[in-house]
Parts: C-alpha cells; structure tokens; sequence
C-alpha cells in the first residue's frame, strides 16, 4: 500500500520519517515529481531503480536545502556559485566532482566520479528537505521509459503499491524537467529544461552543448566503456585464479587473490547498492596486489540484475 500523504505538517513529517527509514517517497518540485530516497543509503537508491524498472543505473539528481549543503558534498568554483546565487532554488542541476568525504552513495552517481546536485524551489519539497536534513536523490517518478509525472494522481498511478508514499503537493508549476549544466570541466549543457540556455550564457558566457556521444564523452552511460575498472574485468566467472580479484554474488568462487561481496544472501538490491563501491575497491586492491584481471560471478538478470549486468558487460567492454 502507498500511502498518500497531504502537505501538511504531519504529512511532510510522515515523508521525512519514511525517507530516513530507507523507504521511497515521491514528492512534487517545480519541475515533475521527483522519486525520493535517502542519497546516503544505498539500499534505498538500489530501489528507486528497482521501483522505476530502469534497466541500467543512470546517475541520479540529488537534492539539497541550499547550495551550502550541496557544496559540501560536491567541489564548487567560480561558475557554480554564480549560477547558484542566481538561479538557486530553481529548475537548474550543476555537475560537479564529488568530494573525497562526500557522503552520497555511489549508486546514486551510478558510480561516476561527478555528482548532478539541485536545491529545489517549491516550499514543500523545502520543508520536507529541512525535515530529512540531508541529501535526497531523486529521479522523476515514472516508470522507466514513461513521462515525467507532474501531479501527485499520475505517480499513484504507475507506481502505487511500489512505493512506500506520495507526498501529494499539487501540480508542478514549471512542469518540465530541470535544466542539466556540466561543470566538472568547460560548461557543457546535458539536457535543456526549466533555466534557458540564454539565462546561462547570459550569466556565464558560452556553454557547449552535448549533441552525439562522440562531442560528449563527459555524459554518462554514452561510452560503452564509461568509468570502467582499469584492470580488465572478466564475466561470468565460473572458477578464478589466484592472479585475478573476484566479484562475489553469493557463496564466493574459491582461490581468487583478492574478493569482494556484493551479497553473500544473493540479494540485487544489496548487490546493486555495493557495485560500484567493489569495482573501485577491486581495482585499487588488485593493481596493488598485482592480480591480472577482475573475474565476475553471475547476476540472475530479472529485476535489478539487469541494470547490474548492464553496467559489468560496459565496464567488461574493449578499450
Ligand atoms: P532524471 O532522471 O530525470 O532525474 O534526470 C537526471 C539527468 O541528469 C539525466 O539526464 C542524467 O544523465 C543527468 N546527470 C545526472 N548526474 C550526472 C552526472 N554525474 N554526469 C552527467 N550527467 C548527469
Ligand atoms: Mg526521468
């Protein structure tokens, strides 16, 4: 049962109360309704792709208060903080390097080293972040492949009984997703929404604009092997050798040089919470170690399992 929750105090409570539970809840921004989890809590993120039935893991937007919160979490500069002064809390999401102490699970950046943050401007969404106290992530709140919901009916309907509850603040004013400006490196516009490029430039000076993979290597999921390990990574493994690191799911392959558990119990949710966090530390232990290679056990494909083996054959893929 999704519980639908009214604006008021005591269901802005309930909202908040949920989300630090590790539960999902949708709630109304400016521009669509956003499917909440706690960013921090990987299991929760796990979910929001479970409940969307996304089948690969994009990175998600994560939500702040102020851009103070968001800064703490992602590396400003110059231009950041002058697009946050002007167009903060509004329909704009800036791409940033995640900070070394940065608490957002890797999940949420589906395992990218840069991190699209967001303070949105309507008052609920506002008194419900205050109430969580820290970062949420959330992509809109349809079912993957389907519009972006705007009033609170249209996420009860494709996501009802999936999600613990909608917060249920009224039609989204702006009603358009947020615009996505990158600016780990020079600015570069990832999708158009609710700023208009001409109030960026206005302020900033020229952005590129992400047209075809090729002029785009920065956007992510676009390069087949975006973000993989640089040790080779081998799939399917079935035995493993004592120069190759092991990623577990379930009772582990015996004899490998180094192992990490993405879930003992065989758990996708647990596994998709822990992927990206035993890629990078498979990496890093194996190359110390000298290991040859990562050797993958088998996902089951159903549900998560297919967003999990999307990012292992990309991360499997030549270079
Ligand atoms: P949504 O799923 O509607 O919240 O959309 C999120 C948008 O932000 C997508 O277009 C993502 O590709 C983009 N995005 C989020 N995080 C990043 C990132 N770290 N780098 C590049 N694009 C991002
Ligand atoms: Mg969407």
């Amino acid at each position: 049962m999704t519980e639908l929750l009214a604006a008021d105090p005591a269901g802005i409570a309930r909202a908040a109360a949920l989300l630090l539970a590790g539960e999902l809840v949708a709630f109304g921004t400016e521009t669509v309704y956003g499917l909440g989890a706690r960013a921090a809590d990987g299991e929760a993120v796990a979910r929001i792709y479970e409940a969307k039935g996304r089948p690969r893991f994009n990175p998600l937007i994560c939500h702040y208060l102020s851009a103070d919160a968001a800064f703490r979490d992602v590396a400003d500069n110059e231009m950041a903080r002058a697009l946050a002064t002007r167009f903060w809390p509004g329909p704009l999401t800036l791409v940033l390097p995640r900070r070394a102490d940065c608490k957002v699970s890797l999940l949420a950046g589906a395992g990218l080293a840069t991190l699209a943050v967001r303070v949105p401007a309507t008052a609920v969404a506002q008194v419900l972040l205050a109430a969580v106290g820290e970062a949420v992530a959330a992509p809109s709140a349809n079912r993957s492949g389907r519009i972006s919901p705007t009033r609170a009916e249209h996420v009860m309907a494709e996501l009802g009984g999936r999600i613990a509850a909608v917060l249920d603040s009224g039609p989204c004013p702006v009603g358009v997703e947020s615009t996505v400006l990158d600016l780990a490196g020079p600015p570069v516009l990832l999708r158009h929404g609710g700023v208009p490029r001409e109030a960026i430039e206005a302020l900033v000076g020229p952005v590129g604009e992400a047209t075809s993979p090729a002029a785009a290597p920065r956007a992510p999921g676009q390069l087949a092997s975006h973000y993989a390990p640089s040790l080779p990574l081998r799939l399917e493994a079935t035995s493993v050798g004592t120069d190759e690191a092991l990623l577990a799911f379930g009772p582990p392959l015996a004899g490998a040089g180094a192992v990490f558990q993405l879930s003992a119990r065989r758990d996708p949710v647990e596994a998709a919470a822990r992927l990206f966090e035993g890629l990078r530390w498979l990496d890093a232990e194996g190359t110390a170690r000298g290991l040859r290679r990562i050797a993958a056990m088998a996902v089951p494909g159903g549900g998560l399992g297919a967003a999990i083996n999307d990012r292992l054959a990309r991360a499997a893929a030549p270079r």
